[in-house]
Parts: structure tokens; sequence; C-alpha cells
């Protein structure tokens, strides 16, 4: 991956010029569109400030028209099976929440539940959850002030002063629950609490979370905005910006380039969870006035990231403090989810396929692995290189405790546990989005159906794919009636030769790093959009000269034979499995690879296998790869985790052997970056 430097980096910031090609996120920047047509891709279109808020370039679907098919099917309704669905029975923190009239804690816990579990009822359609939101959406409404306020705040705060991030984060929660539903009592709610916020921070200015997560205030303050016109809620979502956190500047300056040294400080500026927010500030901001600058933000940002302290997951590490680039530093589930949906209002505001290269390889790879398999146990902090996962004092984090990777409950502090449920729904609800041309949009791959209108004639697409386990995506386009609308799909900068086929005439090739455009009368029976995006294996070189192995956007680990220990006497409640476990390797973990990076196709073949009943699992694993190696008996278990890698080319006089790999998401133990060998 290309980096700019410094000097570069504030440059581009002050003239201007979008860097996401320069910095090469993976793809030439700005949506193309290639083929025979030449037509301009959705960002050919300037944008078009709507009464005051400039059109996103792609409209994200409403909350359940995308439904989920085969394996994302199944890895939801495991989701709805385990923690998500089932935490607000027995987790004290969201059953006896102070938001639904109970005495445990009564801030973020709740609205970062529902969050995620709105999304999750709506996309599988699933009446049960459906009803469990709603009732706690009635209790908030019911519950709010005649001013605005809701939420319990004078019991949480006593006399100080309310930090107003969790009614931004419930706000944000309420207006998915309006866009499924169109209940016009909660769309009036929020617009009660955004009246209120801004008399509030007229008198009490932003601090704290409320300062650094700004932006998240601006998510329902633009719904409502869209419906109402009222130009008050713009200067409400400019004073945000006013009083937030100027991240541009914080990225201007040194300290952000620097790990956070192990045992070391805890910062607002490098806390990772307010850093994978931030990501999409520039992309709202963007949508105020079109500074070029805020366009150009998100992009540098997340080059400064990478070069600092990104991983070969697409993220970045944060244990809790961004950490640098050594694989076993941690990064948060918080962080995982929350970048996912910074991806996904990237890849919507400003319609340039290499955010959603980003979103997959996130999605794909560090979502999964840090769930036991069942999504009945979560980790705090997942490790790139991550050989055992116990409760362990010796621990390196740069703040957390010593229970950060386990597998558990609420392991460290209950955070992610009430966060991480809006990963793979959000990632569903954004897979196809409009275009301004009453077209739809492939923006992300996986198997769902999605549900519009083009020019009033409803539509149906399917996409049935193993992808990202295969390289074919099969889609099926079924209008009401025959109607005219482009199709746009989205190739991966990966994808080199690219090819797509339609009603089986003869394949036309697509550039990679482009929205290719289909634009054509589609008949009322179905018409066939057969995708081949060609997955050629990559060996990257990373920190200390390691190298990991990488294949369309999939990641490859050694997957470890494991042994689980339950720990802690958390008996499970009402019968449920969750729990704390520990996770030790039962097989050697600590090989090297005979892989030459100038030429990766040497030394590594791929095998398919089906995709299993639990897609992200060591035995559900729908393909593996093999390579060669050798054990490295001085790497050793070192303060309780995988030794550091020493830099440079290694050698080893072991047998060589052949060692095989299998997708990093399907893991719960692993070894991802590897001592490169001596041939
Ligand atoms: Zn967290």
């Amino acid at each position: 991956m290309k980096s700019l430097d410094r000097r570069e980096f504030l440059t581009r910031v002050a003239g201007g010029t979008s860097a996401l090609a320069a910095v090469g996120i993976h793809a030439p920047g700005r949506a193309e569109a290639s083929g025979a047509r030449g037509t301009p891709g959705v960002d050919g279109r300037a944008a078009r400030p709507a009464a005051g808020l400039a059109d996103p370039a792609l409209r994200p679907l409403p909350l359940g028209s995308i439904r989920p098919r085969g394996w994302l099917g199944r890895q939801l309704r495991i989701q709805a099976d385990g923690l998500s669905g089932h935490l607000d029975e027995f987790w004290p923190d969201v059953a006896s929440s102070q938001w639904f009239g109970g005495d445990a804690e009564g801030w973020e816990r709740a609205p970062y539940w529902m969050d995620g579990v709105v999304a999750l009822a709506w996309t599988l359609d699933d009446e049960g959850l459906k009803g469990k939101v709603s009732e706690h959406v009635d209790q908030i409404v019911r519950a709010q002030r005649a001013d605005g306020r809701y939420g319990p705040v004078a019991a949480s705060t006593g006399s100080r002063p309310y930090d107003v991030w969790a009614v931004f984060l419930a706000n944000k929660m309420l207006v998915q629950y309006h866009e499924a539903t169109g209940d016009d009592r909660v769309l009036r709610a929020v617009e009660a609490s955004l009246r209120e916020l801004g008399t509030g921070m007229e008198d009490t200015p932003l601090f704290d979370w409320g300062k650094y997560r700004w932006f998240e205030g601006l998510v329902a303050t633009y719904y409502v905005y869209e419906r109402t016109g009222e130009p008050w809620l713009l200067d409400l979502a400019r004073m945000m910006r006013d009083q937030g956190t100027d991240y541009p500047a914080i990225y201007a300056g040194e300290s952000i380039t620097s790990p956070t040294p192990r045992r070391g400080r805890w910062t607002w500026d490098k806390h990772v969870v307010n850093t994978a927010m931030a990501l999409k500030a520039g992309a709202l901001s963007w949508r105020l006035d079109q500074q070029h600058a805020d366009r150009d933000f998100p992009a540098l940002m997340l080059s400064i990231l990478d070069r600092y302290h990104g991983q070969v997951t697409g993220m970045f590490t944060g244990d809790e403090c961004l950490a640098g680039r050594n694989p076993i530093q941690g990064t948060e589930l918080c962080s995982v989810v929350e970048c996912m949906y910074s991806l996904e209002t990237l890849a919507a505001v400003f319609g340039e396929p290499a955010w959603a290269d980003r979103l997959e390889r996130v999605a794909f790879n560090a979502l999964p692995a840090t769930f036991k398999p069942d999504m009945w146990a979560h980790q705090y902090d997942q490790q790139v290189n991550q050989v055992q996962c116990t409760i362990n004092p010796d621990a390196m984090w740069t703040t957390n405790g010593p229970d950060s990777n386990i597998y558990g409950l609420a392991p460290n502090y209950g955070c992610c546990t009430s966060n991480m449920h809006q990963g793979w729904p959000k990632l569903a609800a954004h897979l196809w989005m409009a275009t301004p041309d009453d077209g739809l949009a492939a923006v992300a791959y996986a198997p769902s159906e999605a549900s519009f209108r083009s020019h009033d004639v409803p539509v149906k697409v399917t996409l049935d794919t193993d992808y990202p386990f295969r390289e074919t995506l099969d889609i099926e386009v079924r209008p009401e009636r025959a109607v005219t609308f482009p199709l746009l799909l989205r190739v991966p900068g990966w994808a080199d030769g690219a090819s797509v086929r339609v009603a089986g005439g003869a394949p036309e090739t697509m550039r990679a790093g482009t929205l290719h455009r289909l634009e054509r009368r589609w008949g009322a029976g179905p018409t066939t959009v057969e995708v081949r995006l060609p997955m050629r294996p990559r060996v990257t070189v990373r920190y200390n000269d390691a190298i990991a192995v990488e294949r369309g956007p999939l990641v490859y680990s050694l997957g470890l034979d494991e042994t689980w220990t339950r720990v802690r006497a958390d008996a499970p409640q009402r019968g449920l499995p969750h729990g704390d476990f520990e996770v030790r390797p039962a097989s050697d973990w600590n090989y090297g690879l005979v892989l030459d990076p100038e030429s990766p196709e040497d030394g590594l073949s791929f095998e398919e296998r089906p995709v299993g009943e639990r897609p992200f699992s060591p035995e559900g694993a729908g393909v593996r790869a093999r390579v060669r190696g050798r054990k490295m008996p001085d790497w050793k278990i070192e303060h309780g985790w995988a030794g550091e890698i020493a830099p440079g080319r290694r050698s080893s006089t072991e047998p060589l052997e052949e060692v095989e790999l299998i997708p990093y998401g399907c893991t719960n133990v692993r070894v991802t970056e590897f001592p490169r060998l001596e041939a």
C-alpha cells in the first residue's frame, strides 16, 4: 500500500486535491464508469446542494429494503439467536437500563444495543425482535420530557453538566426506526430532542464524548432536515461542528503518528473508537458546504492510520488508544463496527468504490474473527497474531485490562457488549444503494435481495453468491414491467480482469477500481447478470518485514487446533449459553513461510470447500490455502502472547512442511503475519 509523506498529506489537505487515488486505499479514487458506453459514473455529476444540504452520491435504500440470502442469511440468524437477540433478557445494563425505567446503566449502553438491533430486526424481518424493539422505542418516546430531552438525565449525572453523546446516539437509532416503520411520533420526538440539544448547547458547549463525537449528531439532524426542510436544523449542524473536535488539526500534528506506549496514557485524540467514528466526519461535514478539505480529509486520515497503526485486516490498532503496527497489539470491537459504519457513510456520500473495498476488508476479516462462531461471546481486543486468549496479567496493551482478548460476555468493559450488534446488519443494509438517476448500485457484495422503485416501477434484484469465498456473482434483475435504468457494479481495486455477462451475451471486461455502469431497458422477466471478479493471491510485507497472504477481500491465517476453557463463575442465566472462555492453541503456531512477495502465486494454492452452516468458523471455512513453511523453535510466547517478530529474512533448519491457511475471519486463534524464510 502506498503512502504519502506527511508534508504531501498536508499540502493536499490545503490544496483540495483528491488524495484517495494517491494514497491507494486500493483503487483509483473517484467513481468512474468503465466499459464501452463510457458514460460518467455517479461522481461525474456535480453535487447538487439540495436546499442547503448536498445530496450523497449514492443513497442507502430504506431500512428493510435489503434482505440477506445464503451465507449472510445464516450469519444474521446466528446473530439474532446469539447475544444480540437475547441481551435484553439478562444483561443488567440493557435489561434494567434506566432508559427502560430500570436502575442499571443509563447512558450509552441501551441505545448502542438498539442501534444494532433495529437494523437486525428489520433486515431479517424478524417479528419477535421487531416487537421487542418497538416496545423499547415506545418507552423512550413516552418518557420524553416536555422540553424535548429524553433519557435518564438527572439520575445519571447528578449536578454535573450532561454529556449529550448518548442523546446523539439515541437519535441516530431512532431515525433508523422511523425509516423502517414510518412512525411519525418518533420523527417528532427526534425533532423535539434536536431543538432541545440546540438550546442546551448555547449554554453548555459540547465537551468530552459529545465534543469528540459531534458528527454523530449530524446523522439524525440531516435525517430530520431531509423530511422537514427546517433551516434551523442546518444551523444546529454547524453549531455541532463548531463546538466539536477539529480532527484535521489533530492529524496535522505529530502526536498521532506514534504508538501509545504500552501501559501508557489514555488520550481523547488517540482513542480508537473516537478515531473509527471520526473517519466519516469529513463526509458528513462536506454535505453542509462542499469544502474540498472535507472531501479529502477522510482518505488522508485513513492513510496516516494505515501508515502508523494499520493492520492487514483493514483496521488499525487501539487497545485502547492507537497502538502502532505491531500485530500483537489489539483492535477493539467497537472500533471495528464503527469503522464499518464510517466506511458505509463514505461510500454513500462520495460514491467512491475504494471505500467499499475497505468496508469489505474489515467486514469479512476483522468483524467475524472477534466473535465466538455462535456469536454468544466476543472479544474486547483482537490481535492479528493471536495465538492464545487468556486472562493475562502480563498483557502489554496500552491501557486495557488483562482479560481484553478472551471471548466473553463483557471482557474488559461493557461497551463492546452493547455496541457490537450494528456490524452485520448495517453491512447488509448498505450492500445496495440508489443512484440519483433512478438506478441501483451494487456497493458491496454478499448474498442478498434488494427491492426498490425505478420510475415508479417496483424492481427486485437478487444476488446469489458465496463471495467472498468465491469469484462469481449471479445477479438477477426482475422489474414488474419493462423499465430503463442503470445498474452500477463496483469493481474492486484488486479485481484486474473482471468481467460481466448480461442475459447470456458476450462477456464484457470491467476496469478495476470503478463503478461499472450497465444502462439498459430491463425486460419484465428476469435478466441475468453474471459477474466474475478474479482473485489473484497477494503476499504483502508488513511490520518488521513479516509477510501476510491475501486474496480478493480475504486475509489468510494459520488456523490452530483450539482448547476452550470456561473461566469465572459466570453461571449462564435462564439457560442461555453465554459465558467467558479462554482459548489456547492445541497445535504448533510458530511457523515461518517460504513465499516471495514479488511472485505470490509460486508456492500458494487455494482449494474451495462448501461454506459451512457457520460461515465464519474454522470448520466452516469455504476456502483454504496451502503454502510451505518451517517451524521456528526460537519464536516463543512472550508476555503471554506470540513474541514480536524480528526484522529481516529468517532461516530455520526444521523440515519443510505443507501448511494450511484459512480465512482470518474463520479463526479464533491464529498467526497472520509470518516471518519470511529464505527459500
Ligand atoms: Zn468497546
